[in-house]
């Protein structure tokens, strides 16, 4: 059994991995903005916290509820999409929200929650970008700040990683595929049940060669 924490575990992906992990037996902590608006977390997750990514203060308490226990594999999903689709509609404060959240939000999540990372046996922090974080693979432009927001995310976690790695840390981006959440829409391909499944494969797995790596849900590596 490890203890597990998932951001943004309200809804969506992040909601799935609570699911799947109790039902493999984990220990699961979930956040949410709002615990009170997130019943079904509530009744999955072993603990609830509230957590705005963008409030420092709010990341900087989220280690007091915890007690001191140490946590296995922290799983940075929360996130959002931003509006910004061309230069001529390009908006400063769009921009510096999408970053917020997506890049700002999981580092620092990250830091508050090291002491109890490095508790904890299984080390392992999976930051959930997006394939749109591709430079390489950016041909369609659009989408500006996701876009740079996950390509921001994903430095981050080969800078984690860099730095964490002699400690056993395994630091990933990983890529959840195209997913039928509020983000992903009803045409998107993968349910969050498949999605979530194979990306917890994927996690188990995961070994010292793998840190810093870029990952799509399937375990495939991912251009930068
Ligand atoms: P979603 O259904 O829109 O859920 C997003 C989650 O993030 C919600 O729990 C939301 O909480 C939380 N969140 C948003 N802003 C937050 C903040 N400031 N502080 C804390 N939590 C916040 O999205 P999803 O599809 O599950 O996406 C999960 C992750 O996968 C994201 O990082 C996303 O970029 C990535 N991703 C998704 C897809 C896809 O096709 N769905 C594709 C590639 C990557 P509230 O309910 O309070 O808003």
């Amino acid at each position: 059994m490890s203890t597990i924490l998932v951001t943004g575990a309200n809804r969506g992906i992040g909601l799935e991995f609570v699911r799947q992990l109790k039902a493999k037996g984990h220990r699961v902590i979930g956040t949410a903005r709002r615990p009170s608006d997130a019943p079904e977390l509530g009744k999955l997750a072993d603990k609830v916290i509230g957590l705005d990514v963008t409030e420092l203060a709010s990341i900087e308490a989220l280690p007091g509820p915890l007690g001191g226990e140490g946590i296995d594999w922290l799983i940075n999903n929360a996130g959002i999409s931003s509006q910004t689709k061309s230069i001529a509609t390009m908006d400063a404060a769009d921009l510096r929200r999408v970053l917020e959240v997506n890049a700002v939000g999981p580092i620092m999540v990250t830091k508050a929650l090291l002491p109890l990372l490095r508790k904890g046996a299984g080390k392992k922090v999976v930051n959930i970008s997006s394939q749109l974080g591709s430079i390489a693979n950016n041909t369609g432009g659009s989408t500006y700040g996701y876009r740079a927001s996950k390509s921001a995310l994903n430095q981050l976690t080969v800078c984690l990683s860099n730095e964490l790695k002699p400690e056993g840390f395994v630091c990933v981006a990983m890529h959840p595929g195209w997913v039928r959440t509020d983000m992903g829409g009803p045409n998107a391909t993968l349910s969050p049940e498949q999605s979530v499944s194979s990306l917890v494969k994927v996690i188990e797995g995961l070994g010292a060669g793998d840190s810093g790596r870029f990952l799509n849900y399937d375990g495939q590596a991912l251009p930068w």
